[in-house]
């Protein structure tokens, strides 16, 4: 698989002027290889066990955050989900969609979802969150066997 060059880790560090380390990057190529927004213990076990342990994961997902490379993209399970900030830009949210039946999220950043720049009825948005549930297309394709 290879990521397009505007959004390689090396290019991503770089551009947050954050340090190049091999742990860091092997959290963004986590990233950049998924699909959907991942927790820590999913990163963890995604870089094996020659990575970094997952409190080191934990700190650079932390400092990612804190820079602006990773956002939190919702909390289930009392986990923390995290992606890649590129993915979805402040102000162009995507929805999050959870197959009912495999348990899978994905993001639909197809979806463009814009927020109110303006407060509404006074209401100052600063954070949206949108969560679909419903059937991913391979479960479509092959209904639950049981
Ligand atoms: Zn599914
Ligand atoms: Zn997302």
């Amino acid at each position: 698989m290879t990521a397009r060059p505007e959004h390689d880790a090396v290019t991503i560090l770089q551009s947050a002027r954050l340090r190049r380390t091999a742990p860091r990057i092997a959290v963004l190529e986590s990233l950049l290889a998924s699909d959907g927004p991942l927790t820590q213990e999913q990163i963890t076990a995604h870089i094996g066990p020659r990575g970094p342990n997952r409190v080191t994961v934990y700190r650079i997902l932390e400092s990612f955050v804190a820079a602006g490379v990773v956002r939190q993209a919702f909390l289930r399970d009392r986990a923390q989900h995290y992606e890649l900030a590129h993915c979805c830009p402040r102000h162009r949210v995507h929805p999050h969609f959870t197959c009912t039946q495999c348990g899978k999220t994905c993001c639909l950043p197809e979806v463009d979802l814009p927020m109110p720049a303006a407060p509404v009825n006074g209401f100052l948005v600063s954070r949206q969150r949108v969560e679909w549930e419903g059937l991913c297309p391979s479960c479509r394709q092959s209904p639950a066997a049981d």
